[in-house]
C-alpha cells in the first residue's frame, strides 16, 4: 500500500501508473487514481491489480498534468470498489488518497459530520469529508486542512486535490513513509523514493504533521501553526 502523486507539465496517467506499479511490492488489493484537469475530477479504480487499473484508465484516455494514485491495503472495510481510493468529499470538490489507519475516524466522524452520508466504509473518508465541512465554515482551504490534520489520530500519508485548484497537491504525514521529490518543472509525491526514482532523484524527506502544498515549481512545507520550514533534497540511490 502507498500513495503516490505528481504535478507538471507532463502527461500524469503514465506517471502515476508506473509509480503505483513500482509500489506494487508493499502488497495491496485495490489501486487507483485521481486526475485533475479542465473537465474536473477524474477518478478511476478497481478492485485488484495495477494491470486491471492500467486497463480502466487506458479505456478513458484522460489528459492531465496533476494528480494522485493510491494502492490499497484494506483496514477498515473489505477490498472493493466502494473502499478503494481516491475517496471524495460530499460536493466531490475534495479528492483524497491515504495510506495508514486514522484511529479516531468514529469520534471525528460523530462529532463533525453527523449528517455526511458516507460512500464507503473506510477510515479514509471521514478526513476528505472533515476537509470539506471545515472548508464550508472556515472558507480557506489551507486553514480547512490544517485544522483537520490537527483533529486526526494514527497514521497517515494523504494527498488530496481540490477541483477548483489545478495548481496544489496538499500533502501530511505522521507515522507513515512519504517524501516529495523535487523536479525541473514538475515535482512529486511518493511513500517510496523507489516508485519515483524513474523522475527524479532529489526527494525532501517531511516531518510528522507537517502541511506541504505541492506546486508545479514550489514545495511550500508548514507547521501546523502556518510557520513555513525550509529544508535541503537529498539524493535517493537505487540499492544495487
Ligand atoms: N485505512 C485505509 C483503508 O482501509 C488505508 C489503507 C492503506 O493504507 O492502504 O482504506
Amino acid at each position: 500500500c502507498g500513495i503516490v502523486g505528481y504535478i507538471g507539465t507532463q502527461d500524469t496517467t503514465e506517471i502515476l501508473l508506473q509509480g503505483l506499479e513500482k509500489l506494487e511490492y508493499r502488497g495491496y488489493d485495490s489501486a487507483g487514481i485521481a486526475e485533475l484537469n479542465n473537465d474536473g475530477v477524474h477518478v478511476t479504480k478497481v478492485k485488484g491489480r495495477i494491470a486491471a487499473l492500467r486497463s480502466e484508465v487506458e479505456k478513458k484516455d484522460i489528459e492531465s498534468t496533476m494528480g494522485i494514485g493510491h494502492t490499497r491495503w484494506a483496514t477498515h472495510g473489505a477490498p472493493s470498489y466502494e473502499n478503494a481510493h481516491p475517496h471524495q468529499s460530499a460536493s466531490g470538490r475534495f479528492t483524497i488518497v491515504h495510506n495508514g489507519v486514522i484511529e479516531n475516524y468514529e469520534d471525528v466522524q460523530r462529532e463533525y459530520l453527523g449528517d455526511v452520508d458516507m460512500n464507503s466504509e473506510t477510515d479514509t473518508e471521514i478526513i476528505v469529508q472533515l476537509v470539506e465541512n471545515l472548508y464550508n465554515e472556515m472558507g480557506d482551504v489551507q486553514e480547512a486542512f490544517r485544522k483537520a490534520i490537527s483533529l486526526l489520530k494514527g497514521s497517515y500519508a494523504v494527498g488530496i486535490i481540490d477541483a477548483q485548484n489545478p495548481d496544489v497537491i496538499y500533502v501530511a504525514k505522521n507515522k507513515s513513509p512519504l517524501l516529495v521529490g523535487l523536479g525541473d518543472g514538475f515535482n512529486v509525491v511518493s511513500s517510496d523514493s523507489l516508485a519515483m526514482l524513474k523522475v527524479t532523484d532529489q526527494f525532501v524527506e517531511l516531518e510528522d504533521k507537517e502541511i506541504v502544498l505541492v506546486r508545479r515549481n514550489e514545495v511550500e512545507i508548514q507547521k501546523l501553526d502556518g510557520t513555513q520550514v525550509d529544508r535541503e533534497p537529498f539524493t535517493a540511490e537505487l540499492d544495487a
